[in-house]
């Protein structure tokens, strides 16, 4: 049978006062109860220490208040951490903070347990997506990951990017509502202009971005330049081709004004080519995008991709500069953990 106690964390401020009066409390405790659950956040209504013992009574009888808790902390040699994280109803989540020597500390979250896109190069996808993640779970993984930094490099994170496990835009309701608890005074309080999500390309729900006229960044995992190489990589481009993604980036910036990245993993004969490069670039100018991230591919057991050899990377960012595309490098972080892009699949080492 389901639960009727309700996640308190899915109340708004205004649900929370309407509650507190109903059971002759003051108004104001109200707002020292949603402080408590987003400005902390605390794990259970015990630490509420500011709240009358009885006032946390009650709370407890009537509210559940899941949250994540870390799992297992792994630490790279590169400074990179990988939390994993354990719902409260026992599935894993991974997050990675990911330090860089010009000062950004960046978050890497998941929206999801688990990944329905089976994307050949990455680890998530050989998992079976179990469910979506809730709004306030992602939350935690951001806060989680924030305190890390601050207790290790004694700085608040500076970027997020939701590129962990997980499609996004297939969690959307969640995902956006995360954003707005990340991004409000009474929550994180980062600029949206600091979050980036990044999509494996689901038009429709690009589309509906722009519909909603969010005001963070959007990046599309390209990682082929053709139909059929993509296909052969990403399943998911049979039902969203590349010229359909095309449309509705264009339609995501006519609406939004953000910026777009593509994101284009190397792999060894598959996409590294001078030809391909051509490709890409044929994308490149017909969307607004600003950005191309050539990165790095890591290894998996389940795959066989190999990456290019290094002359091979560096012709290709070189063919595309010379075309005037901004083309950055990423080279992976946290590859001895297994935190590294597409590696995120549950696994201690
Ligand atoms: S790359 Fe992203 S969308 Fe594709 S399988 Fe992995 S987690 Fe899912």
């Amino acid at each position: 049978m389901k639960s009727t106690v309700r996640n308190i964390r899915h109340l708004s401020l205004a649900d929370i006062e309407a509650y507190i009066e109903s059971i002759g409390e003051k108004k104001f405790r109200a707002k020292q109860v949603y402080e408590w659950l987003w400005l902390k956040p605390v794990r259970s209504f015990d630490e509420m220490t500011n709240i009358s013992k009885e006032l946390r009574l009650q709370l407890g009888q009537q509210f559940s208040l899941p949250s994540l808790r870390v799992d297992h902390t792994q630490h790279s040699q590169d400074g990179t951490f990988k939390l994993r994280f354990k719902t409260h109803d026992g599935h894993f989540a991974e997050g990675v903070l990911i330090p860089t020597v010009s000062g950004r500390y960046t978050a890497c979250v998941s929206s999801q347990i688990g990944c329905s896109l089976s994307c050949r190069f990455c680890a998530t996808g050989y998992m079976e997506r179990k469910r979506n993640l809730d709004f306030d779970e992602i939350y935690d993984e951001v806060a989680l990951l924030n305190q890390l930094c601050e207790k290790e490099y004694g700085k608040k994170l500076s970027n997020i990017v939701y590129m962990g496990m997980g499609e996004p835009l297939l969690n959307y309701k969640n995902v956006l509502k995360s954003i707005e608890r990340i991004t409000a005074e009474d929550g994180l309080a980062m600029s949206p202009k600091r979050i980036t999500v990044s999509t494996a390309g689901v038009a429709k729900m690009i589309r509906q971005l722009g519909d909603d006229k969010v005001k963070f960044k959007l990046a599309l995992s390209l990682h082929a330049a053709n139909d059929q190489k993509r296909h052969e990589i990403m399943p998911i481009n049979d039902t969203n081709n590349i010229k359909s993604l095309i449309e509705a980036l264009n339609y995501f910036y006519h609406q939004t004004k953000n910026e777009i990245t593509f994101e284009y993993i190397l792999f060894r004969d598959l996409n590294d080519s001078l030809k391909d490069a051509d490709e890409l670039i044929r994308i490149y100018r017909q969307v607004p995008a600003d950005l191309v991230n050539l990165i790095e591919y890591n290894p998996i057991d389940a795959a066989r991709f190999e990456k290019p050899d290094e002359d091979k990377v560096e012709a290709f960012m070189f063919y595309l500069s010379k075309h005037g595309v901004n083309a950055r490098l990423r080279r992976s972080r946290g590859k001895d953990i297994d935190a590294a892009c597409g590696q995120l699949a549950n696994k201690d080492n």
